[in-house]
């Protein structure tokens, strides 16, 4: 990694050593952690760090508490998972700044680890306050960030923080992904084809546009399909959109054409007349194509799109997925997501599957095995693909 050390050249032993690890997993409401991808994929890092003799404290964000003190999103669960996996006690700090994480952390002996609470119950967190960027800092010896899934993300505990620590260094996992996706993607094999979903299109356009020097086929599923459904003059009925994006969407779609990019949307969707997130069930259900009827939202792509989509998926050398083909986290409108995973899993080119949404909807389909790449980062593997500087590394070459 040009100019960025390895967490390997650094002496930790008996140092306090902060690491920035994602944490950010799925809970369900009674808190209990439903996908722990993201723990165990920081576990090489922590581990070496122990060994090392080094004292570790870690810390990391939880969903979108918005600056608040939520218990809802507290990481309390994860200390109880991470004692269980490094087998030694995990200490939990109830706050990630203040005389007493101070004092835990100066008792703290050689090999311990304690755990801070989530960093953005402080809302200075999100908007990298300076200040609080040092409290943190004042807390160790040696920055290590190993959150690849906040890389991307200009952060004090992501980026605020590393001027004002002496040593830093990349952890194992933000140098796994990073060697593995640069050489993927930087040069990808052809035909790449890009698979992506999600809810909006305006996370999406860097990327898109990017994409049209660089992909064979873009393949768009999820909320963000409806844009350019109104794009095209369509009816989406009450489905998800973006209005003020349409116009970006058109232009997205001229460029694509122009350029000879394979830019396919949803020739079906699947519509239902009631969505319920929080009881996670939905009303009736109709397929629509083309146009989708005034009170039917669209939740799915339809099976043409699916099977579309899959024999492109299928046929590529390359495949890139980000983002759910539908509401997902809804069992019924989840058969999308679940057949693209089953078609990048019996895709014979190298297939990355990133973010935490896609990388469930893997799991769930129970074809793991068969992708070659599971990156714990959506939105840092999409500015990679898009060819942006990831503000986390820039702050560790400094
Ligand atoms: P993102 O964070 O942008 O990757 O979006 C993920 C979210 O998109 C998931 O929570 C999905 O439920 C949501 N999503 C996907 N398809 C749709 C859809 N058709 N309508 C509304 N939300 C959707």
């Amino acid at each position: 990694m040009d100019g960025i050390k390895s967490v390997r050249e650094l002496a930790v032993e008996k140092k306090r050593v902060f690491v920035r690890a994602d944490f950010n997993v799925p809970l369900d409401p009674s808190g209990t952690v439903t996908d722990d991808t993201r723990i165990t994929a920081a576990l090489p890092t922590i581990q070496y760090l122990l060994e090392q003799g080094a004292k570790v404290i870690l810390a990391s964000h939880l969903g979108r508490p918005k600056g608040k003190r939520n218990m809802q999103y507290s990481l309390q669960p994860v200390a109880r998972i991470l004692a269980t996996r490094l087998n030694q006690p995990v200490l939990f700090l109830d706050d990630c700044i203040g005389k007493d994480a101070e004092q835990a952390v100066a008792d703290m002996a050689e090999n311990s680890v304690v755990l801070l609470e989530n960093l953005r119950f402080h809302p200075e967190e999100e908007a990298n306050d300076e200040a609080f960027a040092k409290q943190l800092a004042a807390l160790a010896d040696v920055y290590v960030n190993d959150a690849f899934g906040t890389m991307h993300r200009a952060h004090a505990s992501t980026a605020g923080m590393a001027p004002f620590v002496s040593q830093k260094a990349a952890g194992f996992l933000v140098e796994k992904e990073l060697n593995f996706l640069k050489e993927k993607i930087d040069v990808p094999q052809h035909p790449f084809c890009v698979v992506l979903g999600g809810a909006k299109v305006s996370d999406k356009i860097g990327v898109i546009e990017a994409l049209l020097e660089k992909a064979d086929q873009i393949l768009i599923g999820g909320g963000m399909c409806f844009t350019f459904a109104l794009a095209q003059g369509k009816n989406i009925g009450n489905s998800l959109a973006e209005p003020d994006k349409v116009e970006l969407a058109k232009e997205l779609l001229e460029k694509a054409k122009a350029r000879g990019v394979d830019l396919r949307l949803p020739t079906d969707v699947v519509a239902s007349d009631a969505v319920d997130m929080k009881a996670r069930t939905l009303g009736a259900t109709k397929i629509f194509e083309s146009n989708i009827d005034n009170g039917w939202q669209g939740v799915d792509i339809g099976p043409k799109t699916v099977e579309d989509y899959a024999s492109c998926i299928r046929a590529a050398k390359t495949v890139f997925w980000n983002g759910p083909m539908g509401i997902f986290e809804i069992q019924a409108s989840a058969e999308g997501s679940f057949r693209i995973a089953q078609a990048l899993a019996a895709c014979e080119g190298t297939t990355i599957v990133g973010g935490g949404d896609c990388v469930k909807a893997v799991r769930q389909s129970g074809c793991t095995a068969d992708i070659t790449f599971l990156s714990t980062g959506g939105g840092a593997s999409l500015k990679l693909l898009e060819g942006k500087p990831l503000p986390g590394l820039e702050a560790l070459k400094r």
